[in-house]
């Protein structure tokens, strides 16, 4: 009967000469379930005028148009959203990320922006009071020069753990300093480590004591593997029910993370196959709560030998869950001076950098992922890694027809010969770089490498993209807010947080960062027939932004607040009202 009736509708709509293109009206067959108006759509299809309404129908786009042509798709049933004017754009795509902990990181409690240790002791209570004895209470970010004061007795310019031992008696607490090089401790777990007045400073590390030679609960550097692998061993402990519960709160956490800001799908970069299993089984009962890209990682040749050829799924579950592709490492960061370098760092001379996985290991995973069909995604940051993997790319490709077809992937491509940047484009070696970093590396980048060094090589979004390189764009999350937005924002303006710009020529334009957001990033998953632009028959991923960030002055950039996350044609997201 309902059928009947819309048919009819359609007829009447095209006999009385509306503006409704044929395949509007065959895509009027049914009304849509969810119909935007009066919005500025911004498709990300090369050249393409926006357009004010979109259609659908399902999980699919269906139709987009005037205001007046959607609206006559609408049936009673369908959910209007009318944005008064905004942008609209593609889903925003995170281009390499670690979703597990992003979940895990999300669960800790924050200490960033802690004012004094009494508001640090006041969360852990409240964090104890919730839970269950011998249940640990992690936190992290804390730094000791944001307080207003340091209490009385502190010692190496931190407090002893006395405040924190009486506001959590019976669970054991740790807390990480915000640059990574410290944790304290309260008196639970240091019994958990085993750590009394005796125990004398492991090599590389420092178990902090006070005037009577007590443990103060400062533990520095490797001193910290102490409390970290009392906290391994609990986890060992847990039940198989309570560890399953915990990974799936993580990935709960990271997808409401990152659907707040907008992101409708996560290239997942490093995954074992123990988490694969739990992303399929939460896929199979609708429980992902984003779409996935997932790249193997953790895992040994040999593993994936045996089981890549299992693992492979594209398009899981109603495009939730695709795993097609391998991470690999070639080298570690410039923060800690172990990408690997061509020359010396200038701040350590005797130094160019770490390999991480070897030129035969990868090499190794390059066979397998050709044999079985995966793209090879490896992690190099420093020139020299970045060299060695284009050249291990071009000598695993040897007799592949057609290479560039194989879309493989260097994550990160942070520093780069200038001999090496034609390379990417010519190859078909998708960039799968970090807008953020630039920014966030920016003040202390040129003292590892000097400049002209830093100039020339870092960040250099603009020389790759007119070398005909595709970038992929991203945050490496945790590492980084998983706010695409501020990662657009670095794109395109090179602001670091004091006001200066780290390399201005590298910027990328507006129009270009978003397409390295959206449409780029489904090229480099495969994926640019399902999503990364909006076009009737893709996949209903799309974002209601506040303000259009491909227009307005760049000081409105940051004040732009993701109104609605639209997720396979369901509003998972929708900002309070301003
Ligand atoms: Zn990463």
């Amino acid at each position: 009967m309902m059928d009947i009736v819309h048919r009819f509708r359609a007829c009447t709509l095209l006999l009385a000469g509306a503006l409704v293109p044929c395949s509007l009206a065959s895509a009027a067959s049914a009304p849509a379930d969810l119909v935007v108006v009066d919005a500025s759509i911004a498709t990300m299809v090369p050249g393409a005028p926006r357009v004010s309404a979109l259609a659908v129908r399902g999980d699919r786009i269906v139709a987009m148009g005037t205001d007046a042509e959607i609206r006559a798709l609408a049936g009673p049933a369908t959910r209007m959203l009318d944005v008064d004017g905004r942008l609209v754009t593609p889903g925003f795509i995170e281009g390499h990320g670690h979703f597990m902990s992003l979940g895990e990181t999300l669960g800790l409690l924050d200490l960033r922006a802690v004012g004094s240790w009494d508001d640090i002791v006041a969360k852990v209570r409240a964090a104890a009071t919730a839970a269950k004895p011998g249940e640990w209470i992690r936190g992290a970010g804390w730094h000791q020069e944001k307080w207003s004061s340091l209490p009385a007795g502190a010692v190496d310019g931190v407090p002893t753990h006395d405040s924190l031992t009486a506001a959590a008696p019976r669970n054991p607490v740790m807390l990480e300093h915000a640059s990574g090089h410290g944790v304290v401790v309260n008196a639970a777990a240091l019994a958990a480590a085993g750590i009394d007045d005796r125990t004398p400073d492991p090599a590389g590390g420092r178990i902090v004591r006070d005037g009577q030679g007590h443990a103060t609960g400062w533990l520095v550097d490797n001193a910290m593997s102490l409390a970290q692998a009392a906290l391994a061993r609990d986890r060992e402990s847990m039940s198989p029910e309570a560890r399953r519960a915990e990974r799936v709160a993580q990935v709960r956490r990271a997808g409401a993370d990152a659907i707040a800001k907008g992101v409708t799908t996560f290239h997942d970069a490093g995954t074992p196959f123990a988490d694969i299993d739990l992303y399929r089984e939460l896929a199979g009962r609708g429980e992902l709560p984003l779409r996935l890209y997932v790249m193997v990682g953790g895992e040994s040749n040999a593993s994936m030998a045996s089981q890549l050829a299992r693992y492979r799924t594209i398009g899981y579950a109603g495009n939730f869950l695709t795993v097609r592709a391998i991470k690999r490492m070639a080298d570690g960061a410039l923060g800690s001076r172990s990408a690997l370098l061509l020359e010396p760092y200038s701040d350590d001379p005797g130094n160019t950098g770490l390999r991480v996985d070897t030129l035969e290991t990868i090499a190794g995973t390059g066979e397998l992922a050709l044999a079985h069909g995966y793209q090879l995604n490896t992690h190099a940051i420093g020139d020299r890694a970045n060299r060695d993997i284009l050249d291990l790319y071009a000598r695993v490709w040897r007799g592949v027809d057609q290479p560039q077809a194989l879309r493989w992937r260097i994550e990160h491509a942070q520093h780069l010969h200038p001999a090496d940047v034609p390379r990417f484009g010519r190859m078909g070696v998708i960039a799968a770089m970090q807008g953020v970093h630039a920014t966030s590396d920016g003040p202390w980048v040129p003292k590892r490498l000097g400049e002209p060094r830093a100039g020339e090589r870092t960040y250099v979004w603009r020389a790759l993209w007119d070398a005909g390189a595709v970038i992929a764009n991203g945050t490496d999350t945790p590492v980084e807010d998983v706010d695409p937005l501020a990662s657009y924002r670095a794109t395109v303006t090179r602001r670091l947080a004091d006001g200066s710009t780290f390399h201005p020529e590298q910027r990328l334009t507006r129009e270009e960062a978003l397409a390295t957001y959206t449409r780029n990033n489904a090229y480099a998953a495969f994926e640019e027939g399902e999503k990364g632009t909006l076009e009737p028959g893709k996949l209903a991923d799309f974002v209601v932004l506040s303000h259009d960030i491909l227009q307005v002055p760049e000081q409105e950039l940051a004040a732009t607040k993701v109104l609605y996350t639209v997720l396979g044609g369901r509003i998972v997201h929708a900002a309070p009202a301003q």
